[in-house]
């Protein structure tokens, strides 16, 4: 079983069992990919998670055991508020993609834990009593991968990174550097998009 390591903790903020979940759910896409912790920008992840649903700490999880991260524009979500992330390594399986569920049966069991009555309650992790939130992580760590995680290949899968480029120009009216892709032209004008008025 992969445990998360101590420094994982430490940039996540608090103990939880969702943020040790998506490392292993991290941890198994790799597994089945034949990947690596990803150094550089091969390796993307896509995660079905929304917003407004505690959930979301999976998500950190996820980046810590892959390396794909928000920083490194390797993660981008779909906003479906489903707890289930595609992992795409071109270089491992072409155009293929992996898609990780967390299974209903999981989903309804865990919910049971009494970890979830304190943030039923709108009690933040940090302030949950530590036996409480262990007796969560030691749960979820002693399910199976099968149980956890329904596991589907995707023979044609489509998204296109989106080209880097250092590019840039200053804008016309605040005079600060923008990237070229974010330029808007106003009368003509380079302009940041704050300073061109456009949404
Ligand atoms: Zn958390
Ligand atoms: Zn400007």
């Amino acid at each position: 079983m992969d445990m998360v390591p101590e420094w994982a903790w430490e940039f996540h903020g608090h103990h939880c069992p969702f943020m040790p979940l998506g490392y292993r759910m991290g941890k198994l896409a790799m597994k089945e990919l034949g990947a690596g912790h990803e150094p550089d920008h091969g390796f993307f992840v896509i995660p079905e998670l929304g917003i407004g649903h505690p959930q979301t700490c999976l998500m950190d999880g996820i980046q810590i055991a892959t390396g794909a991260t928000y920083g490194k524009s390797l993660m981008e979500k779909t906003f479906w508020g489903k707890l289930a992330a595609v992992f795409y390594h071109p270089q491992y399986l072409g155009k293929g993609a992996l898609r990780l569920y967390v299974t209903n049966q999981f989903q309804d069991e865990f919910g049971k834990v009494e970890f979830f009555t304190y943030r039923k309650k709108k009690v933040e992790p940090s302030k949950i009593p530590d036996n409480v939130t262990k007796e969560a992580v030691d749960w979820m760590y002693a399910q199976s991968d099968d149980k956890v995680f329904k596991l589907d290949w995707i023979g044609d899968y489509k998204f296109t990174p989106a080209r880097g480029s250092f590019n840039k120009v200053k804008c016309a009216k605040c005079g600060e550097y923008v990237f070229e892709r974010y330029v808007r032209l106003v009368d003509n004008e380079p302009n940041c998009i704050p300073c061109s008025g456009y949404k």
